[in-house]
């Protein structure tokens, strides 16, 4: 294999990544070497080579957290991944074990945490390097193409549904049917719920009724709260706010029931307004979520093993990487692009 492989790095916020062509890492002790067959690209991605979050990466880094492949070597003292192995490489990089955190299976919020395509290098290369501990098991059955989506906006709907408390037969209303939101309004129906679809895209809010979406709202032009609440019976027991707008947040706040939770795991930069007597009074729960532990991430992956959640997927090389984030800025990715190495 020749020494060198292709990459799309960040070489300065909110300039266009630049195709380079650099060495393949090599695996110090405890790493692996992971050879990239698929990456999805995420909205995250666009807010990592944006700068828009308060902990910046440090340039030049390559994106990149949902990047499936085989492990072709092995560092020093591997034990917990076997060559040829199908592994996902995920936003949660790695976690220390041993704080509260780790230690009580809340890994995803451990102050040690290192993050994929974010502090360390990601998946827009055809190799990348990764901690064994912390890959994704991609189970039978499952293209690489297919896994990549579940391992970030897959096991975020999920997770982010269970944190909602709904129970079957119960309303959740996912805000933003894009990446994460096509996948949700999946996990919705396959657990049990009756879910609402908001976007302001009608494509979009076509395409969530046709993954089984109960009912859906177009969250432009006024109305979308009273009918939502109106349809629902006085509002959605869960609310998944997906969408990159701060109006979504908002919005998702005032769609939630009496009682009910209101999940936040879109990331746009900036703060949004709690409308202190409404969530005081009605007793609303509201919550952030970020990405989901080993264990949502098995479970997730089983869902999509089992046939109940399949990604909707674009394929493009990573040469196109420029375009598809400029189309992603301006919410004209249908569901998910997947990069696809050769
Ligand atoms: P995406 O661009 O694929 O989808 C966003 C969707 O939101 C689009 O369909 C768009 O039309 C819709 N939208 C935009 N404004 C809206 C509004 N006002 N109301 C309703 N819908 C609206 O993005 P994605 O990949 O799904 O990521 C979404 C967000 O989730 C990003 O901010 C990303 O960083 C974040 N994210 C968070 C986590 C986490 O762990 N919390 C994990 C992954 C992604
Ligand atoms: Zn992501
Ligand atoms: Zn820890």
């Amino acid at each position: 294999m020749s020494s060198k492989m292709q990459a799309a790095v960040v070489v300065a916020f909110g300039a266009p990544l630049a195709l380079q062509s650099l060495d393949i890492p090599v695996p110090a002790a405890g790493q692996i070497l992971i050879k990239t067959e698929a990456c999805g690209v995420c909205h995250t991605d666009l807010h990592a080579a944006n700068g828009d979050w308060p902990v910046r990466p440090t340039p030049p880094f390559i994106p990149g957290h949902e990047a499936i492949g085989r492990v072709v070597a092995l560092g020093a003292g591997v034990t917990a991944v076997k060559l040829g192995d199908l592994v996902g490489a995920p936003w949660l990089y790695s976690a220390c074990g041993h704080c509260e955190h780790c230690l009580s299976a809340w890994e995803t919020v451990c102050g040690e945490a290192q993050f994929g395509g974010y502090t360390q290098n990601g998946g827009f290369a055809e190799f990348l390097l990764a901690d064994p501990d912390y890959v994704a098991r991609i189970p039978d059955g499952l293209s690489a193409a297919q896994a990549a989506p579940i391992i970030c906006a897959g096991v975020t709907c999920y997770k982010g549904l269970k944190e909602t408390a709904a129970k079957p037969g119960d309303w959740v209303a996912i805000s933003g049917a894009g990446g994460l939101g096509h996948l949700a309004i999946q996990y919705g129906k396959a657990m049990g719920f009756r879910v609402c679809a908001v976007d302001i895209d009608d494509g979009k809010l076509a395409h969530a009724t046709r993954l089984g979406a109960d009912l859906v709202f177009n969250a432009q032009g006024g109305g979308v709260i009273e009918a939502l609440r109106d349809a629902t019976g006085g509002g959605a027991h869960g609310v998944l706010i997906t969408a990159p707008s701060l109006e979504a947040f908002h919005q998702g706040v005032a769609m939630t029931r009496k009682r009910g939770t209101c999940v936040l795991v879109g990331l746009p930069a900036g703060e949004f307004p709690v409308p202190l007597f409404d969530v005081v009074a009605n007793c609303i729960t509201i919550r952030g979520s970020f990405v989901g532990t080993r264990q949502d991430m098995a479970e997730a992956l089983a869902f999509a093993a089992a046939g109940k959640v399949k990604a909707d997927i674009e394929i493009q090389p990573l040469s196109a990487i420029n375009d598809v984030l400029d189309r992603l800025k301006h919410g004209q990715v249908p569901s998910r692009v997947v990069l696809e190495f050769a």
